[in-house]
């Protein structure tokens, strides 16, 4: 394939010949004529001079060789019938009778004759201009010639100058043209490597040019796909990891709910097969095992409760129904609720008379879910502290490593060593998604084995 600067030559070479070749014959053609237009002006002029020198026919041979040779013209003298009686260059006896000749006959009737022909006796191409004159009452024709063929000559060496400078043009185009290609070479060889790296997943990659406007535009844009492909890239691989996540929550979410729903269930069959085989069970025992089969199946129920209000919460499906809360009033209740579940612990509760628009329902959730996570994370005893601007969890458990901190109210999150019963690891992101709903704020202090405080902010 050829190079920039070889197409540039060739085109160049091509246009500038072409012109030459034109400009040469046109010019060639006008000079040719401007300069015989001229020269038959000079002829006419020399030939009017000579004739005011001319007083008799006497030494006319004198006067003609004089002329040849101090002005190189042909002169010829002829008179009315032809017969050559003056001549520079030839022998007039030897020359013919030039009546016939063109630039004499219309001599003879116009105010000049001229043309341009070869001549016979020198045998080169010569301009005649013949005039005609009166002496003594004897009509005569002076003609001068020049030689036609130093026009050429002259033209020749003009066109020489010209193809000169014409190659040397080239030569400045050649090389401009190598130049510009070389540049141009540059800057695409950029251009590709550019895009072959971004080809090759490299997409954090800039390209300028400063060379031409195009150039410019072009590496501007190039980086701007480099920059956009990157955007695309990174949300690319930020959504593969989201759904990588959410693919594995989905596996946690199956694996936590077969392993949490799988005791209450067990516990519930277990006992109803014992009722079914033993129709005469003692009642007492009957009643124990009946208790035990509600309590797991509600045990079921709240967990499936929570998974739907957390999936509500997410998806902002949950509808508002704010009424005036008596936080002390719910509190007492949950204590309660837990004193069953949690009998040989003690939940202290220190409150104000507070009343907040609230969800009733689900700031119970939240509620009891902080204190049970309290009674279930620690052995000792859980402190409520209620004021109008908080609402305290604190318990001195097992704490919370520091690492762990941020990441546990995300769904289904659990700290890998806890084991309990119960729970799904979902209790403190309904916790918090909750709170969010009610634009509170959630606060977690916590030290390792020293104990845990979620609060919270209701301003
Ligand atoms: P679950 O409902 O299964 O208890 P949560 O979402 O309530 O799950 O809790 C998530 C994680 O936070 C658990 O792994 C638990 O270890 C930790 N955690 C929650 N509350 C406490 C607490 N009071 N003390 C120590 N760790 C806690």
């Amino acid at each position: 394939m050829l190079r920039l600067h070889d197409i540039f030559l060739r085109k160049f070479i091509l246009l500038f010949g072409t012109i030459f070749l034109i400009l040469g014959v046109v010019v060639y053609i006008w000079i040719k004529n401007i300069y015989i237009e001229q020269t038959k002006i000079d002829l006419l002029h020399n030939i009017n001079i000579l004739s005011q020198g001319i007083k008799d026919f006497n030494n006319l041979d004198e006067i003609v060789s004089q002329i040849k040779n101090s002005i190189g013209l042909r002169v010829t003298i002829i008179n009315k019938d032809g017969v050559v009686i003056a001549e520079s260059d030839e022998d007039k006896i030897s020359m013919e009778n030039h009546s016939d000749r063109f630039e004499v006959i219309h001599s003879k009737y116009q105010e000049y004759g001229s043309i341009v022909r070869k001549s016979d006796t020198l045998n080169k191409m010569l301009l005649y201009v013949s005039k005609k004159f009166t002496l003594q009452d004897e009509e005569y024709y002076i003609r001068m010639a020049r030689d036609i063929e130093q026009i050429n000559e002259e033209f020749f060496y003009l066109s020489l100058k010209i193809g000169i400078l014409f190659l040397f043009f080239i030569a400045i185009a050649f090389w401009v043209a190598r130049h510009i290609s070389k540049k141009v070479e540059l800057e695409t060889t950029e251009i590709l490597t550019f895009l072959t790296n971004l080809t090759k997943h490299n997409k954090n990659i800039t390209i300028e040019s400063t060379y031409s406007y195009e150039f410019h535009k072009i590496t501007q844009l190039l980086s701007e796909v480099s920059k956009t492909l990157l955007k695309k890239e990174k949300q690319k691989s930020k959504y593969t990891a989201k759904l990588k996540l959410s693919n594995r929550q989905k596996d946690d979410i199956i694996s936590a709910i077969s392993h949490e729903f799988k005791n209450p269930i067990a516990v519930i069959s277990g006992y109803t097969q014992t009722l079914l085989d033993d129709e005469d069970i003692n009642p007492v025992i009957r009643e124990k095992f009946l208790k035990k089969i509600s309590s797991n199946s509600d045990k079921l129920t709240t967990m499936i409760d929570r998974l739907r209000l957390t999936l509500k919460l997410e998806d902002g499906k949950q509808t508002k129904n704010f009424t005036k809360v008596d936080l002390v009033k719910i509190t007492k209740i949950i204590i309660d609720d837990l004193k069953i579940s949690y009998p040989h612990r003690e939940i202290y509760l220190e409150a104000d008379d507070i009343k907040i628009e609230a969800d009733e329902t689900m700031l119970r959730i939240a509620i009891e879910n902080l204190v049970e996570n309290g009674l279930k994370y620690s052995q000792d005893d859980v402190y409520i502290n209620i004021t109008n601007k908080e609402i305290s969890v604190r318990d001195n458990g097992i704490g919370i490593k520091e690492k762990d901190l941020e990441r546990i109210t995300n769904k289904f999150y659990r700290v890998s060593n806890n084991t309990w019963n119960n729970s799904l690891g979902v209790g403190l992101s309904l916790v918090s998604n909750i709170i969010k709903f009610h634009k509170f704020k959630l606060e977690i202090k916590s030290i390792e084995n020293e104990g845990s405080t979620f609060t919270i902010k209701l301003h």
